[in-house]
């Protein structure tokens, strides 16, 4: 059990908790899931960035998938090897791609015909071979809510099957490329099987006729988006989803690798806030806490629902909406929330915040980011410090120019 209520004396909130060997336990359960079979799990590092939370699955052996070069260093930086480190995203920059070839990292997910073009001209530029791999857009509806949602030709990413043959042939016929792996990720916060295996089923058909003409990939990989318990939800089991991704692939000499964000740290993450007031307008209760939406953005962005309890467990519960104090009326973390009558500091826990939480954070209202602390057997350490006013005008000040008389 985590004392709350110490760690908030103790650290001050808002405040944001993780528990590393939750963390732990949900990576070793997935690969676990893929034994037997050759597996990387590439930890994708947006979910939480955090430089110690990517080393405590870098110690585990997890690889890392970046979507920029900045992922791509956290991920060296905290011990990630460069041959377990993926590249991924929509829309590399030239220095991007320069930097992540130098690195010789495992390969560059390629996204479309003119990147693989760009990739080829700055790998020849440098006299090295790239390695790629093509991510694939199935055209499969996840099934998920439509911003995170990524698998279908309406969405931005990747690219159609003829386009993605044209791209191995390219691929293959050019001496600064070297075309190793195939990707597909069809969505986030997945919770249905069937979208998964049918892309799976159409992608491997996919590697089965490049083997046709030549080209033998070895990493067969299914990103990420494996969903997670917010509420009620009924999730696909490690085992489920391993089986089904296997099925599809007989007769092929594959490395599967995975790229699991949300999975491993989601509900690793709790962030603690404190009543500041309560008030009432008309009939309506809002409790308002010293957290907001710059902290945690997911209730605003994608009407997303994360569980709050109040360590107070007294009183009538009666419903409020919880808000915080940015001037936005898009700032809240729930709305109709049952919750018993609170007082000023009294501590709330979001739960489920371990993923796309502090990520996703601004200064906005120059508020400073909150601390965030980690659990590790018992122990309690912090990884990175709240940020102070200072933190926040530092790129700014020096350009003030002299005030008039
Ligand atoms: C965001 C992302 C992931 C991780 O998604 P989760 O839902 O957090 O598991 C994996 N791969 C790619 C390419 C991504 O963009």
């Amino acid at each position: 059990m985590i004392n709350f209520q110490e760690l908030a004396e103790k650290y001050k909130t808002p405040l944001y908790v993780y528990d590393f060997d939750y963390m732990k336990e949900q990576y070793n359960a997935l690969k676990e899931a893929f034994r037997g079979r050759k597996s990387l799990l590439s930890y994708a590092v947006k979910a939480n960035s955090n430089l110690s939370v990517v080393q405590n699955f870098a110690r585990l052996g997890s690889g890392a998938d970046c979507v920029s070069i900045g992922e791509v260093r956290r991920a060296l930086m905290a011990g990630i090897p460069p041959y377990k480190i993926l590249f991924s995203g929509v829309g590399k920059q030239d220095d991007e791609i320069q930097e992540a070839i130098e690195h010789d990292i495992l390969y560059i997910n390629a996204e479309s015909i003119a990147e693989l073009e760009r990739i080829d001209l700055i790998a020849k530029k440098l006299d090295k071979v790239c390695r790629i791999s093509v991510r694939v857009n199935p055209n499969i509806d996840p099934k998920t809510h439509p911003y995170i949602s990524t698998g279908l030709s309406a969405n931005k990413f990747g690219v159609d099957i003829d386009s993605a043959k044209r791209m191995y042939i390219f691929a293959k016929n050019s001496s600064h490329l070297d075309p190793v792996g195939i990707h597909f990720h069809i969505g986030s916060q997945l919770t249905e099987l069937e979208p998964i295996r049918e892309s799976a089923i159409i992608v491997a058909d996919l590697v089965r006729s490049l083997h046709v003409i030549d080209v033998d990939l070895k990493f067969f990989d299914i990103g990420g988006g494996l969903g997670v318990v917010y509420k009620d939800e009924i999730t696909i089991t490690p085992y489920d989803y391993a089986q089904a991704i296997l099925s599809t692939l007989t007769g092929l000499d594959l490395t599967i690798v995975c790229e699991p964000g949300r999975y491993l740290t989601a509900n690793a993450g709790y962030f603690l806030t404190r009543v500041l007031y309560e008030k009432t307008n008309k009939d309506k209760r809002f409790i308002i806490v010293d957290g907001a939406m710059n902290d945690l953005i997911r209730p605003s962005l994608y009407n997303a629902y994360h569980k709050i309890e109040a360590l107070k467990q007294e009183g009538e519960r009666t419903k409020a909406d919880i808000v915080g104090p940015v001037c936005e009326s898009g700032d809240f973390f729930a709305k109709d929330y049952e919750l018993p009558a609170l007082a000023h500091n009294d501590l709330l826990i979001v739960h489920s915040a371990g993923s796309y939480g502090f990520g996703m954070g601004s200064n906005y209202n120059t508020r400073g980011r909150s601390a965030e602390i980690a659990i590790e057997n018992g122990v309690d350490r912090m990884i990175r410090q709240r940020e102070t006013f200072e933190d926040i005008i530092a790129l700014e000040k020096d350009f003030l120019q002299e005030n008039n008389e």
